[in-house]
């Protein structure tokens, strides 16, 4: 009996073996018992031609075919173990179903053949591993780097912020201490300097604490008060704080009562206020004079929804996640300019991640809405909150303490 002859014979019993030792459900039998067939015929063609490399084909196929979560774990699925088991197989098979002799010169015929394909897939995997890790390499450099970048960003953008209300504070206390005496108008000089002296003040306070705001956030303690909200009393007070302001931009703050701005619902009021109030003075921000910011919202089973839409500059949709990270100011950061309502004021980044912290903080979502930025046409942003309806605090202390106000009142 030639070797072919012989290894004819035993491929149904070599099948059965191996189909029954690595494939266990009946889909994975049936397309594992496709590829070993192949397999099997390629053996019987090298040793026909004596020639191992036919197979090279076949198993750079299946080596490249692992997937990255199988590259990931060390040695599921790896190939040269499979390989061992189709040649042990071959043994069995060929001692139960051949004559002595007839199985000796078999196994002699298959060895070279068995042992390149080992060979040839344990380069392979190496070589693929290699690759991965050093795909893995290059991502874990792209993430320092752009850890690096936002950095030096942030000592860039921290040391403008602060230098323009210090140059204010320092210009002010100057003038002030030249002319405590001098009095304009009926006005004591002084007077006006110190006002001065106090707007530097309130800016740097207004950095310090978002700084703060974004500490707490980053370390999970940002502790909510919850106490009945009525969104449409927060929106109210909004915009009366930003009337000065949407004055001397002759931008038009359009704040529509919607169904649910009436309800009273639980949570941070003060929180609520910061965020939105965040959202809308980054509308005015963004948007130039004479533009319209137009805030809405809706009832949706168990939420209510609140968009804040403009028709300022947009923003790409490339930058939607990234404008909610800290310090995910877009654009160039030498550019910066000072300044919390003028146009294109800029500002520390941090107004959108203390919004979203507030908002997520109240089991809430945030989003942004915008075709992409261009200055020129303006196609204008939406901001989506969506907030969760709460009807009675989450801890129960303060339940029951306006439970008991409720039923008195
Ligand atoms: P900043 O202090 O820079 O305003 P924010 O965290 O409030 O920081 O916003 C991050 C970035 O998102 C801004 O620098 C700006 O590029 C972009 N952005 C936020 N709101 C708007 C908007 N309404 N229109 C266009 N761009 C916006």
């Amino acid at each position: 009996m030639s070797v072919i002859e012989s290894l004819e014979k035993i491929r149904p019993l070599w099948l059965t073996q191996v189909s029954m030792h690595f494939a266990r459900a009946e889909r994975v039998r049936e397309k594992f018992l496709e590829q070993i067939r192949v397999f099997y015929d390629l053996v019987i063609e090298a040793v026909n031609q004596g020639d191992a490399a036919v197979l090279d084909p076949l198993l750079n196929e299946w080596a490249h075919a692992r997937t990255e979560t199988e590259l990931e774990q060390e040695d599921a699925s790896s190939l040269p173990p499979i390989i061992s088991q189709f040649l042990l197989s071959c043994f069995q098979a060929a001692n139960q179903v051949l004559p002595e002799s007839s199985s000796l010169e078999l196994m002699d015929a298959v060895l070279p053949v068995f042992t390149h394909a080992l060979e040839i897939t344990a380069v392979q995997e190496t070589q693929l591993h290699v690759q991965h890790i050093r795909e893995e390499l290059g991502e874990v450099q792209e993430t320092l780097e752009r850890l690096e970048k936002s950095k030096s960003d942030f000592i860039s953008v921290a040391a403008h912020e602060l230098k323009t209300p210090l140059t204010l504070i320092e210009g002010y206390a100057s003038m002030l201490q030249d002319s405590l005496l001098q009095v304009k108008n009926g006005i004591p000089m002084a007077d006006i300097y110190l006002e001065g002296v106090r707007a530097g003040n309130r800016r740097l306070r207004e950095i310090v604490d978002d700084m703060i705001d974004v500490s707490l956030i980053d370390n999970d303690m940002l502790a909510l008060s919850y106490q009945p909200v009525w969104l449409s009393h927060l929106m109210s007070s909004i915009s009366h704080d930003l009337e000065d302001i949407t004055r001397q931009r002759s931008l038009n703050l359009d704040i529509n009562a919607f169904p649910g701005s009436r309800e009273m619902i639980f949570g941070d009021g003060e929180r609520l206020y910061q965020a939105i109030k965040n959202i809308i003075s980054n509308a005015i921000k963004y948007t130039p004079d004479g533009g319209k910011i137009q805030v809405d919202g809706r009832l949706l089973p168990g939420f209510i929804e609140i968009t804040v839409a403009d028709t300022g500059i947009g923003i790409d949709p490339e930058d939607h996640y990234r404008i909610f990270e800290k310090f995910g100011r877009v654009g160039n950061v030498s550019l910066h300019s000072s300044g919390k309502t003028k146009f294109k004021g800029g500002g520390p980044g941090l107004g959108l991640p203390i919004a979203k912290g507030i908002i997520d903080a109240h089991g809430g979502t945030i989003w942004v809405e915008s075709s992409g930025y261009d200055e020129t046409n303006c196609p204008g942003s939406i901001f989506h909150i969506m907030l969760p309806i709460m009807k009675a605090p989450p801890d129960d202390k303060s339940g029951k303490l306006f439970r008991q106000l409720v039923s008195n009142g």
